[in-house]
């Protein structure tokens, strides 16, 4: 499909009611190109009054829906991981139209993010509960799993379609009805997503999307409206905190999934080569535009240098161009502020006396494009050593023995994903269980997968999505007490 034609077929209002709505307000804000800053298309732009109207849909469906039988919200959600696959150029282009991200990545997205789809559709039919007798054999005790009910998720541009599969996916399978509220930035793809999966049958209603610029009042509404039970949010630790505050009014279930300061481990004993391969995907891939990336690449002293050699080979060679473009290995930032707070933490170090060793600009011309970036000598008090980079820059301290790698690792405030690289197995083991993280890679580069519980600890969030674990954030526990069998 040509751009024109998929644009077309991208819905530019409100999903409401299993269809594309204008908003009340007649309100529309417009979709950027992040490689051009050229206006792609607008979106309706919802308000509060929409809001409450998505949730006036959500609630009258709640119950039919978690009534329909497991095999039949499994053969949905399957049928919907289908049609996604089938039309996967589509999503990827769509998405590096966007997002910005290069089409390669983007089409590891769709497969990424429509494996939730099946994975939960494999996961519907398998919610159990269990029975015991009561010890003192009064009775039995059954336990049930129910839906939770009307569900809110709040997804952030980086990943527009898979951090909308990973809640929608578990949400439908456990019979919950589901608001997303899609980063502004990035409306297109969740609203192409809502169209597909009305057209392999999910019945009106089940599924909403909101674009809106006005974030903060359409969410407060929602949740401060009892009706909704849930709320799913990926994005920064400030406004996950906020709606973690707000979520108490109504004491709703959430599910947080917020920033990370990873730590990326190599030692003298790691094998180099797996160790630059492994940071050139935790650090570059998707722009390091990823809550998982390598923010702080801790090396032992007796490889920094090699390691460091090497990483700045590979990334002064990655060619800086649209996502489109063939010949392009990274894609522009997502917009301007973004690459202004990437560029002020690498002035700052700079400027503190880090030593840039390849990159550390931002691109002149069209676009928000900024020169993917390796830079060591960070002083101890560097911002960028504390805070979520969330671009293309390698920053590279240097450390002396295991308990100092440590001690480097777990000083941050979040506790996401952590890497490290050796070949002594031993060590590897104790550093699985010392890192602070909720998930850790192990001479891996990429940890994420469906089928595993992603999540973090500290403040990088509460709850896990994807693998067995992820349907339980939308299941509430009942106990119902029978008389002796
Ligand atoms: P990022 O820094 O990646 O943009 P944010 O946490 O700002 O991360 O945004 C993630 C998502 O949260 C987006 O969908 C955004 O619109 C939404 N969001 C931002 N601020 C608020 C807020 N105060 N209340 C509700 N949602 C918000």
């Amino acid at each position: 499909m040509n751009v024109t034609d998929l644009l077309n077929s991208v819905p530019t209002g409100l999903w409401l009611h299993g269809a594309s709505a204008p908003s009340e307000s007649g309100r529309t804000f417009d979709v950027i190109n992040p490689a051009t800053g050229e206006t792609l298309m607008p979106v309706a732009n919802a308000t509060p009054a929409d809001a409450t109207a998505a949730l006036d849909a959500a609630s009258a469906v709640a119950e039919e829906w978690a009534a329909t039988a497991p095999r039949v919200r499994a053969e949905i959600l399957r049928a919907a991981f289908d049609a996604v696959t089938a039309r996967a150029d589509d999503f990827a282009l769509l998405m590096t139209l966007e997002m910005g991200k290069i089409l390669p990545e983007s089409r590891g997205e769709v497969a990424y993010g429509a494996e939730f789809l099946r994975w939960f559709s494999e996961e519907a039919v398998r919610i159990g509960g269990r029975t015991a007798t009561a010890p003192a054999g009064t009775g039995e005790i059954a336990v049930v799993k129910e839906p939770v009910g009307p569900c809110l998720a709040i997804t952030p541009w980086n990943f527009p379609l898979a951090m909308g599969t990973r809640k929608i996916g578990p949400a439908l399978a456990a019979g919950c009805t589901m608001i997303v509220k899609p980063a502004e930035d990035t409306p297109l793809t969740m609203l192409l997503l809502a169209r597909v999966f009305a057209d392999v049958g999910l019945p009106p209603g089940v599924l909403s999307v909101l674009p809106t610029l006005d974030a903060p009042t359409v969410v407060g509404r929602l949740m401060d409206d009892a009706r909704l039970r849930k709320v799913s949010f990926t994005g920064s630790t400030g406004v996950g905190k906020i709606l973690l505050a707000r979520a108490a009014n109504n004491v709703l279930r959430t599910s947080m999934e917020l920033g990370g300061s990873a730590p990326f481990l190599v030692f003298d004993d790691a094998d180099l080569d797996k160790a630059v391969d492994g940071a050139m995907l935790a650090k570059m891939r998707n722009g390091g535009e990823a809550c998982t990336a390598a923010n702080r690449i801790l090396v032992q002293n007796g490889v920094r240098e090699a390691f460091t050699a090497r990483l700045t080979e590979r990334v002064a060679a990655m060619r800086v161009g649209p996502g489109w473009e063939a010949e392009s290995a990274i894609g522009p930032i997502i917009n301007a502020r973004q690459r202004g707070s990437i560029a002020a933490l690498v002035d700052e170090a700079v400027a503190a006396g880090a030593t840039v060793r390849t990159g550390g600009s931002q691109v002149d011309g069209a676009g928000f494009f900024y020169e993917p970036t390796v830079i060591d000598g960070l002083p101890d008090g560097a911002r960028i050593r504390r805070e979520e980079i969330f671009g293309p820059v390698a920053a590279i301290v240097g450390f002396d023995t295991e308990e100092e790698a440590v001690a480097l690792a777990n000083d941050t405030e979040y506790g996401l994903a952590a890497y490290f690289f050796t070949e002594n197995v031993g060590r590897a083991q104790r550093l699985a269980r010392r890192l602070q993280a909720g998930m850790v890679g192990v001479n891996r580069g990429v940890i994420s997968d469906p089928a595993a519980p992603f999540g973090g600890i500290k403040q990088s969030g509460l709850g896990s999505e994807g693998g067995s674990e992820g349907i339980e954030e939308y299941l509430n526990t009942k106990y119902i007490a029978l008389p002796p069998g």
